[in-house]
């Protein structure tokens, strides 16, 4: 079959053009290398969804922000993913500080972001977010700075494309491409597709797509950011707290996050590998060393897990999106921060793109935007709950219990659509494994409830995909093949 439009990668950009494009009467397909969807940049990011003003004017990256953040509004209402407007600070320590944030102010407001104050009231400032240091002397405040899971936005949206008749196909690694006759081929480590048009969305690696068409205009760099998690309750933060930006980032912030946990992070690091998410010892006390100046009451001692997510930074700064000379190759690439906050106003100019090669996009009748609200045991009352229970015993039989998750929210993982299939997956779809243990206690459960319901043996039952194999054998059978050979050989 030759497909319409077939997107390569499986991040939040992949995913939200995907569900984007689901609207249209189009043949859709998406090919992700990695055993699961969101397992690149877009799962280990800050999940900021930014108030726009921190890109300078003549990027379009800047455009794309700001159109963003309005339209998380909708989406949120629509695919049901954690989504808050908490709020942001950008934080001055010093008096010279604050006519920069005056100046992002005025911009700001000028290019259509609303609410944006600079406050200089410390008394106000510490009684929005009295954690904050005595050291600040203003604060640029930006009332729709908010927070996404940016993994379970990123699942939202391909259960959603799904549900609307894009197919996704996992462990597809893209290794080659040809065009012929305005017919792609695009070749896998596990089979061929075809298909008029190709967006390619492959994150850290669009640039190698991309140049298996002979299009090398630009490179990516991977830049690292490393991250401290802080146990659940051990801080409770009001505001997104930024300091003055750096020319390179946005600098190292304190932060919420949608279930109740506060990170501290990313610092910013150019590497040369593409896959390297070590943590390091200089980074982590860089950010800590950062994070204190803003907040110095950290409870440092309470950290559960750190890692890091890498950027794909190209040399422009700014995302390249754009209809290339291969007629029907876009590349969506470059897709460095905002581009979370960015998405939505991503997919809507790749939809522009698709038109000006032709494409007429007419509106599927049965499209259907929302994707229903995965039922969580915490939102239940009592009553709802005992009536649960009886209904299916599977909702009492707490599987993880640092973060209180039943059985049956990880059966409806694995079985929604574009479904769990890894102990990773279940952990990201649901929580089983993010609280305090680390799923020391919850991981065994998890391995077995996965081999039931996907019906394969425990040793297939990966942590996130090929070569991370948890099992590899049952003890008994291991030590009496041992002493079998053992007694063999006397
Ligand atoms: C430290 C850090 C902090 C950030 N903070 C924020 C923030 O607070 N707010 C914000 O708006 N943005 C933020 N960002 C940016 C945001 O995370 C990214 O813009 C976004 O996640 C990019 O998504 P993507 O889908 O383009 O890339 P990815 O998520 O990397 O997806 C690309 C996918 O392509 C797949 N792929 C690659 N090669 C192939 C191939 N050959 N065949 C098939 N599939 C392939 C990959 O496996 C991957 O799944 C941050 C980024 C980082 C690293």
């Amino acid at each position: 079959m030759i497909y319409d439009v077939i997107i390569i990668g499986g991040g939040v950009t992949g995913c939200c053009i995907a569900r984007t494009l689901s609207k249209y009467d189009l043949n859709i397909c998406l090919l992700e290398k990695e055993t699961d969807i969101a397992s690149g940049t877009s799962k280990a990011n800050s999940g900021v969804i930014h108030a726009g003003y921190a890109s300078p004017r003549d990027y379009i990256k800047r455009q794309l922000a700001i159109r963003g953040n309005k339209l998380y509004t909708q989406a949120a209402e629509e695919l049901n993913f954690p989504f808050k407007r908490i709020g942001s600070f950008v934080v001055a320590l010093e008096d010279n500080q604050i006519k920069q944030l005056e100046e992002e102010r005025k911009k700001g407001i000028e290019d259509g972001i609303p609410g944006l104050e600079v406050i200089l009231n410390k008394e106000k400032i510490k009684k929005m977010e009295p954690r904050l240091t005595d050291e600040v002397v203003g604060v640029l405040h930006a009332p729709t700075g908010g927070l996404a899971s940016p993994y379970e936005l990123t699942f939202a949206l391909a259960e959603n494309a799904s549900m609307n008749g894009v197919k996704f196909f996992r462990n597809r690694r893209v290794v080659k491409i040809t065009h012929q006759e305005y017919v792609f081929t695009v070749r896998t480590l596990a089979g061929e597709f075809k298909s008029r048009n190709i967006i390619n969305a492959a994150g850290l690696y669009a640039a190698q797509i991309s140049r298996m068409l002979g299009l090398d205009y630009f490179s990516i760099t991977p830049r690292k950011g490393e991250y401290i998690l802080f146990d659940r309750n051990a801080i409770q933060l009001n505001k997104i707290l930024f300091p003055m930006p750096t020319k390179i980032s946005k600098g190292i912030l304190v932060c919420p996050t949608l279930h109740g946990n506060t990170f501290i992070g990313p610092n910013a690091q150019n590497i040369p590998d593409l896959e390297d998410i070590s943590t390091t010892t200089s980074g982590l006390k860089e950010i800590l060393e950062g994070a204190m100046k803003l907040v110095p009451s950290l409870p440092v001692r309470s950290s559960i897990r750190n890692f890091a997510g890498l950027r794909a930074v190209p040399e422009a700064y700014d995302f390249i999106i754009d209809n290339t000379d291969v007629y029907g190759f876009i590349n969506v690439a470059g897709i460095l921060s905002p581009g979370l906050t960015a998405t939505f106003a991503i997919a809507e100019k790749v939809v522009e793109f698709l038109e000006l090669l032709g494409e007429k996009l007419k509106v599927k009748e049965d499209y259907n935007p929302s994707r229903p609200k995965p039922e969580r045991f915490k939102d239940f009352t009592k009553e709802e709950l005992d009536k649960k229970i009886q209904e299916d015993p599977t909702w009492g039989r707490i599987i993880c219990r640092c973060e209180t998750i039943p059985e049956k929210e990880i059966i409806d993982a694995i079985h929604a659509p574009v479904g769990a299939t890894t102990v990773d997956g279940v952990k990201f779809r649901c929580r089983p494994g993010m609280g305090r243990c680390q799923g020391g206690f919850c991981r065994p459960r998890v391995i077995e409830i996965l081999s039931r319901e996907l019906k394969k043996s425990y040793e297939e039952i990966t942590k996130r995909g090929e070569d991370t194999n948890i099992l590899i054998g049952k003890t008994k059978d291991f030590l009496l093949n041992q002493k079998r050979e053992g007694s063999r050989g006397k």
